[in-house]
């Protein structure tokens, strides 16, 4: 019988993201011993990322929690930046102070994905909605330098099957982020009209690209007003969307 540290301080770096054979060789203890305290007997899956990372873990096959994956992208897409020069890679997404349910629904749907721990950190006029975590970039491979619209913003293979699937998902990460909901109210003989809209503007073509094919997947009429604003407007468009969207709170 080995000494429980020892046993999990094994598992503990089999969790940060050490291999069975990394783990095994700074304990000191044989390979197959191992692998039975790592994956015969894991650490419940809140106890640490790597895990939960269906790209790097063969036994984990998919993503807990898809329809969380797909807002958390479009948030990513619209507001986000993976920032790879801190030692552990940092997702943040900005939320402005503006919509407190926002701040809370980004901040669930990271730990829904993979975070253990979620930070807000408080800026002017917003809050960095962020999470350390060594498989953020395996899990938003559209990180790199530079501003999202100056580069091509390519979904994976399997990026593209989960947004297919949860197009509405992506499209309240989108709107949530970079979009708006609002009434043009019109007088007409001194009776008000509302009419409720969406407004999505993003400067990135691909990215407005994904806009347009998860709204068309849906049979959402759009429209662009430029060449980088799009516009739901039509009466019956409007209300489905809001099936998926709804106002910001
Ligand atoms: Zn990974």
């Amino acid at each position: 019988m080995y000494p429980p540290e020892i046993r999990a301080r094994a598992r503990r770096l089999y969790l940060a993201g050490a291999t069975v054979a990394e783990a095994a060789r700074a304990v000191g203890v044989s390979y197959p011993t191992v692998r039975h305290w790592c994956k015969i007997q894991p650490e419940p899956r809140q106890q640490g990322t790597a895990l939960r990372c269906f790209r790097c873990r063969p036994e984990v096959d998919n993503l807990t929690d898809p329809a969380a994956y797909a807002y958390l992208l479009g948030l990513y897409l619209g507001d986000g930046h993976l920032v790879m020069s801190a030692r552990v890679p940092v997702l943040r997404i900005s939320c402005s102070n503006t919509w407190p349910g926002l701040i809370d629904a980004c901040d669930q749907a990271m730990r829904a994905v993979l975070a253990t721990k979620v930070q807000r950190v408080q800026q002017q006029g917003c809050v960095n909605v962020q999470s350390y975590g060594n498989h953020w970039p395996c899990l938003l491979p559209q990180h790199g330098p530079g501003m999202k619209h100056k580069r091509p913003i390519v979904l994976a293979d399997w990026q593209r099957g989960i947004v297919a699937a949860h197009p509405g998902d992506l499209l309240r990460g989108l709107f949530h982020s970079d979009g708006c909901r609002f009434s043009n109210r019109v007088r007409v003989r001194g009776k008000e009209y509302v009419y409720p809209r969406y407004m999505f503007t993003n400067k990135s073509t691909d990215i407005m690209g994904l806009c347009q094919s998860s709204l068309d997947l849906l049979g959402i009429a759009w429209r662009m007003n430029r060449g980088n604003s799009l516009s739901v407007a039509r009466r019956e468009a409007v209300a489905a969307l809001d099936r998926h969207v709804g106002p910001k709170s």
